[in-house]
């Protein structure tokens, strides 16, 4: 364990985020490290976050999107940002990156991971196994799932069957923007990373898959009966549900992890991908995963092991859910003196009048960073 005097407690320090997502579990992370809370919630949510002890603090806005008119209120305080699905939803890439309060992510990333084009080089790079992309309607010689850009939870996805079944229900889309790719055939496991800037390290957190209406819902009426009723498949996510990874594949798993982190680093230098981060993928029956997206921030799969998963649990004795995990690297960046080591470099953040953070990478094994 390391000395508390090496900087200062967390208690000075604010941990805010927008109350959705993953909120809860960021904020009850934040506070069972020490930190001070704030969510910053809509009307709607107002009750709810005020209802729960570890929320200090609650500022209410008319609209998530207004959250940027907040910037210069939270730049006068010690406060630091958890991003998560919202800041992505509800605030325009633009937006999100001309925010000046310190953020704990690397904004540059987020060039990579909004436009899928991008986002299919940084996954090939990393040498991971994608599903074919179709350019040409024509071309399309197998099922395939069309996707609008900018869908959100899986709305709009569209399960194609051939190239004649393309032209009769998705040329409406042509106005639109969307990807056609390979429809693979599998279960959709997400695997939740967290990789320490601070240590080097990555760690699996945790895994879910999702359940989605009502593609998952189809099997539950026999074929014969779906014949003749005009059912598409949708793929909005409901929810999501724990699963645990047969292990001779959680090698791989760390792999791809570890490919992914590495490869950020050649296409946003010098620091590229740290903190929370999920590769969605599917695995066939012949046990290979197919890369279907990367999310560079927590994702709300996490919010299903807020006590920690039996992942977490191999890495430390306490439950640590992802949202714990985040503000325990914040911490340990605040005791060794090397907070900017995890924040967006547009964080203007001052420890005290006069102190400018420590500059130098610094490998600090904090209270509870796993050994392995
Ligand atoms: P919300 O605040 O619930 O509207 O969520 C913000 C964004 O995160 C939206 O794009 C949602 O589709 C996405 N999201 C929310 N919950 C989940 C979930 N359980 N799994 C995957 N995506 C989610
Ligand atoms: P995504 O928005 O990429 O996370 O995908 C949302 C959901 O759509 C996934 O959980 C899958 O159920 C489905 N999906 C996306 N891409 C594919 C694919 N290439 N093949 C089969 N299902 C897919």
């Amino acid at each position: 364990m390391m000395s508390k005097a090496a900087g200062p407690l967390p208690s000075l320090f604010t941990i805010a985020t927008l109350g959705s997502h993953s909120a809860l579990q960021i904020l009850k992370g934040a506070k069972d490290e020490g930190f001070h809370t704030l969510a910053v919630v809509t009307p709607h949510n107002e009750r709810l976050y005020k209802s729960f002890a570890f929320v200090d603090e609650v500022i209410v806005i008319p609209r998530y999107g207004d959250f940027p008119k907040l910037e210069s209120e939270l730049n006068r305080r010690k406060l630091i940002l958890v991003p998560h699905g919202s800041f992505v939803a509800y605030l325009s890439l633009d937006e999100h990156k001309r925010m000046r309060t310190p953020y704990f992510g690397n904004k540059a990333v987020l060039d990579w991971e909004a436009d899928r084009m991008r986002q299919r080089e940084w996954l090939t790079r990393a040498g991971l196994r994608m599903p074919r992309q179709f350019t040409k309607a024509d071309e399309i010689d197998r099922p395939v799932i069309v996707k609008l850009y900018g869908a959100h939870g899986g709305k709009g996805y569209l399960f194609v069957k051939n190239a004649d079944d393309f032209a009769a229900r998705a040329s409406h889309l042509v106005e639109q923007r969307y990807i056609i790719q390979e429809y693979v055939l599998g279960v959709p496991v997400y695997i939740h990373y967290f990789y320490s800037p601070l240590t080097g390290k990555l760690e699996i957190m945790s895994m879910d898959r999702r359940y989605e209406s009502n593609v998952d819902s189809l099997g539950r009426i026999p074929l014969a009966s779906q014949e003749g009723w005009d059912i598409s498949p949708s793929y909005v996510v409901i929810g999501n549900q724990p699963i645990s990874l047969r292990e001779s594949l959680l090698a791989e798993a760390f792999e791809m992890g570890e490919a992914v982190v590495r490869t950020s680093r050649e296409l946003c230098p010098p620091r590229g991908l740290f903190g929370a981060f999920c590769l969605e993928t599917i695995v066939t029956p012949e046990s290979q995963f197919f890369l279907m997206e990367i999310s560079a921030r927590i994702v709300a799969g996490t919010n299903l092991f807020i006590d920690g998963s039996p992942y977490s649990y191999l890495n430390y004795d306490e439950p640590m859910s992802t949202g714990r995990r985040i503000a325990r690297e914040i911490k340990n960046a605040l005791l060794s003196n090397s907070l900017d080591l995890v924040l967006d470099q547009s964080s203007r953040l001052r420890l005290d009048a006069g102190a400018t953070p420590d500059t130098a990478a610094v490998a600090v094994p904090g209270p509870g960073v796993p050994t392995n």
